[in-house]
């Protein structure tokens, strides 16, 4: 089946008696001329422009039968004319293709040596035959996402089903503007995430994707970004690639689990959770603890295991806001206003904020708690601390301090903007849960309950704290003003509200 054909050595066309030995991928030595493989296009990347130079390249993955990988490479004028002759998963007889060593800085997923297919390349598509893909990818599991998590140069390969398709919106941000497109999807762990699909990816495997919703598509994405978008959320790199239903056993066995769990994924889009805090997604990161002292405001979050205390805060537990947005407001409760930062009518509500004090043996940090979260610690709504300021009665809050001061908790933190000028860091809490791994340490809380605050009294210098030394016991103090920024956490997109959830276990009084 080998006929004559341009002969890249020999620079004319002729038959070459070596072109039907086809060799492994293994045995093509870089330099080494008149030769051919058989091999399967595993992998093909979105275009790219090098770095140091206007020269365009994409790069691709042929795998033979014995599961050998192998760099292809097209550069410029090579991409328009040999890159739609390449399809993913189809199988190419390729003969003489220039073989090199790749440079030690440009090589990824491990592999050496590259195949620059040039358009006098030699590509003769054979046909399909019904074997499995050999494979060689190894997933991330959902559960360990988190570790990798705004870890630069790391990233993440999964296997995953799509069970939902939401629109394509533009953005703004400081490279320019874009397009993203979010896709719910979901494996056998059955923790819905969120992946955003940026630009070229939408037009080209969004679109594949989209139109095969009802078939429960599979796809394997290699080389993604975690980012910490309510939680985790994933989104592709320039240089990610999504294969779509790919030939290969394990994305067989996910689509039938899919089938047989149609129900649950109805379920998931009813409630979107996949849009909501999980703090499954933490529960093996959540072992990462950072000592307070050692926090930096640059870390996007961190988890620190500390007592929580506010009982020295002297503060108003909470502020009008818009309901969407969060934004402040100067209005009355059920105000009708047009909101100045989501730009809808909405009513003015109460919305919980305060301050809380982290403290673990190494040092103590103050940070922010909002919405359902600050509510389920204060054990008030908003609206009964509203009422509470309102009446010019004190918020009853013993009963909290003092369960707090027998507790320990896991607490997820990001640094926050400064409203107040403060020289110290303030942070913003995304999440807790009462620490089940306290037994050590509770022993030591027990032992001195709230020493920290008797041996050292609160030396945070906010306004807040000023007025709380000041020896006036009414909460009239108007705090409006110092409360004027809903400070929602960064990690949630603003179309998206911050509402946590937050998962307490069982309390665990002395
Ligand atoms: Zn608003």
């Amino acid at each position: 089946m080998c006929q004559s054909f341009l002969c890249v050595p020999c620079s004319g066309w002729k038959p070459c008696a070596r072109m039907d030995d086809c060799l492994s991928i293994e045995e093509i030595l870089p330099g080494m001329k008149s030769w051919s493989a058989k091999i399967i296009v595993q992998e093909k990347r979105q275009p790219a422009t090098a770095s140091a130079s206007p020269t365009r390249y994409q790069k691709l993955i042929f795998v033979d039968a014995k599961g050998s990988q192998v760099e292809g490479i097209l550069f410029n004028h090579a991409i328009q004319v040999m890159g739609p002759r390449l399809t993913v998963f189809k199988r190419y007889k390729i003969s003489n293709a220039e073989v090199r060593l790749i440079d030690e800085k440009y090589r990824t997923d491990g592999l050496t040596t590259q195949w620059v297919i040039s358009t006098k390349t030699v590509v003769e598509e054979l046909p399909d035959d019904t074997d499995m893909m050999p494979t060689r990818f190894s997933y991330t599991m959902f559960k360990d996402l988190a570790q990798f998590m705004e870890q630069k140069n790391q990233f993440v390969d999964i296997l995953a089903v799509v069970i939902s398709v939401l629109p394509v919106t533009s953005f703004t941000n400081e490279f320019g503007t874009g397009r993203v497109q979010k896709f719910v999807v979901i494996n056998e762990e059955k923790l819905p995430l969120q992946l955003s699909l940026f630009n070229e990816f939408i037009d080209n495997e969004g679109q594949k994707i989209a139109e095969n919703m009802n078939n429960f598509p599979v796809i394997v994405c290699r080389r993604l970004k975690v980012k910490p978008f309510n939680g985790i959320a994933l989104s592709t790199r320039k240089d990610s690639t999504i294969l779509i239903d790919p030939p290969i056993q394990e994305a067989m066995l996910l689509k039938n689990w899919a089938t047989e769990n149609a129900m649950l994924f109805v379920q998931v889009i009813k409630d979107k959770s996949y849009a909501r805090y999980n703090p499954d997604l933490f529960t093996h990161s959540s072992q990462k603890f950072t000592l307070i002292y050692f926090l930096q405001s640059t870390q996007k979050f961190a988890w620190v295991r500390a007592s929580m205390s506010f009982e020295n805060i002297f503060q108003r537990y909470w502020y009008m806001a818009c309901k969407k947005s969060f934004k402040a407001i100067d209005a009355s409760y059920g105000y009708s206003y047009s909101c100045n930062k989501c730009s809808e009518h909405q009513k003015a509500t109460p919305r919980c904020r305060f301050d809380v004090i982290l403290s673990d043996k190494s040092g103590r940090v103050t940070a922010t708690l909002f919405g359902d979260l600050a509510e389920k610690l204060l054990t008030y709504s908003a609206l009964d601390a509203m009422q509470y300021f309102h009446k010019n009665i004190e918020l009853p809050l013993m009963h909290v301090h003092e369960a707090l001061r027998a507790k320990e908790f896991a607490v997820q933190i990001q640094p926050a903007a400064s409203h107040y000028g403060d020289p110290q860091q303030r942070y913003t809490i995304l999440h807790y849960y009462e620490s089940n791994f306290a037994e050590a340490s509770t022993q030591q809380t027990i032992e001195s309950p709230g020493s920290f605050l008797l041996e050292s009294p609160l030396q945070i210098p906010t306004a807040e704290t000023q007025d709380a030394q000041s020896p006036i016991t009414s909460v009239q103090i108007n705090l409006a003003s110092k409360f004027d920024e809903a400070a929602t956490p960064q990690a949630n997109s603003p179309e998206t509200s911050p509402e946590l959830i937050s998962a307490s276990k069982k309390p665990k009084l002395a």
